[in-house]
């Protein structure tokens, strides 16, 4: 987790970028009115600030080279905030008081991303395009926000630029996918596509752990896709239609859903060393239903976990927001879900890419499509391939459910 991962940068240049970035971000936040009402204006807004080494009349001195600070639709961003139901001092703590760790970024990109002491918050640089279009998406966003409160698309909690004599970076802040504090045994980025989407030896050698691994090696591992009840499954694929729908309406295309797998029945096994046994986990609902920290209104075949209490314990610290499925070999699972990478839109670069390809590879494998090709053959992979549907069985006893 703590690697480096764009070696352009020697440490302490990250050092510095990162301590910059802190003290520009603090400094936006606590200069942000807090409005009561969004107007279209507040959502192009710009606000530059220069941090002079030695310090000026609006900004503390510091030990790092001169910078500008630029903080985009902060009003607009401040409003987000609050409906995805931050705390402004907490946020202020987690971005600016506690160090910043760099990730590991598997991707062409070779964008920096960072995460927060905590978890909770991932900085990824976008480049300059990127940024203007995460603006332009704004009122459009903000409008998918009020319609569709369980999307999954990501939560944007910020954007900032930083500028030297040498080097200008944008930024943006967003939620961690992946939750704190639980292990995750697999880790996928897929998009629909398989032209170069196998994660490189090297990837996997570099022992990430786990690997971000892509859609052949999940088709290699799961050929027959991971189950989950019908109501889930129902569930997760509406709010991906509807996602797909507000991307597709953007020109946006080359998303990926990010799927961490959270192997319960594995991690009870490794605690308690002992054989996996055939159980029926009825009872104790009381505990279920109170200790519960995700909704499991489903039933699954359960044959591998060996008691309701231990499952009940573990399930208590595991965070909200994760799906319940199974594995085919029966393992049940949590996995944690949402769609990344949403800025890229399908401007005259992308159309000339997919052009170039298209001539000496198969069209329909490469990863640039047009939005609406795009959307398509994303969803019908995550439907047919990725989350498919538990056949039901008529036979009583072997599951369990709240
Ligand atoms: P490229 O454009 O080359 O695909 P990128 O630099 O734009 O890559 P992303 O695709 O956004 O980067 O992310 C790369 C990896 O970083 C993801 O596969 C995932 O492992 C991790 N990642 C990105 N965003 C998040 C997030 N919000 N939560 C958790 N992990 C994330
Ligand atoms: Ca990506
Ligand atoms: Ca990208």
């Amino acid at each position: 987790m703590a690697e480096i991962s764009n070696l352009n940068y020697t440490t302490s240049e990250h050092m510095e970028i990162l301590s910059c970035l802190q003290l520009g971000i603090e400094h936006a936040l606590l200069n942000t009115k807090g409005k009561k009402d969004i107007l279209m204006r507040d959502f192009n807004s710009i606000e530059s600030t220069s941090f002079p080494k030695e310090g000026s009349g609006k900004t503390p001195s510091h030990n790092s080279n001169s910078f500008t600070f630029k903080s985009y639709a902060s009003e607009t961003f401040h409003h987000l905030r609050k409906q995805f139901g931050i705390n402004q001092n907490e946020f202020i703590d987690s971005i600016c008081q506690m160090p910043l760790k760099a990730l590991h970024n598997p991707g062409a990109s070779g964008s920096l991303l960072f995460i927060t002491e905590d978890d909770n918050y991932i900085l990824k640089t976008v480049s300059d395009k990127e940024a203007r279009f995460l603006q332009q998406l704004l009122p459009g966003y903000w409008m998918n926000l009020h319609q569709n409160s369980k999307t999954l698309i990501p939560k944007f909690f910020g954007l900032f630029g930083y500028q030297t004599v040498i080097r200008s970076m944008r930024f943006v802040i967003m939620n961690n996918v992946l939750p704190t504090n639980i292990k995750y045994q697999l880790k996928y980025d897929l998009k629909g596509s398989s032209y170069h989407r196998k994660a490189p030896e090297t990837e996997v050698a570099q022992g990430a752990m786990p690997p971000t691994q892509k859609d052949i090696d999940f088709q290699d591992k799961f050929p027959k896709g991971i189950i989950m009840t019908e109501d889930k499954r129902d569930l997760l694929m509406d709010v991906l239609k509807r996602d797909c729908d507000v991307l597709e309406s953007f020109d946006i295309m080359d998303y990926s859903l990010l799927v961490g797998v959270h192997n319960v029945t594995q991690v009870l096994k490794e605690a308690e060393n002992v054989a996996q046994v055939s159980c029926t986990i009825k009872k104790p609902r009381s505990i279920l239903r109170s200790r519960m920290s995700i909704n499991m209104n489903s039933c699954y075949d359960c044959p591998t976990i060996k008691n309701s209490i231990e499952l009940a314990t573990h399930l208590a610290t595991v965070p909200p927001g994760g799906f319940p499925a199974k594995l085919p070999d029966g393992d049940f699972v949590i996995l944690f879900i949402g769609v990344i990478d949403i800025l890229q839109n399908f401007r005259a670069k992308k159309r000339i890419e997919h052009a170039v390809k298209s001539i000496v590879i198969n069209k329909e494998t490469i990863s640039v499509q047009k939005p609406s090709f795009y959307a398509k053959r994303f969803l019908r992979f995550m439907k047919e391939e990725v989350i498919v549907e538990e056949v039901k069985k008529s036979k009583k006893g072997v599951t369990f459910g709240v």
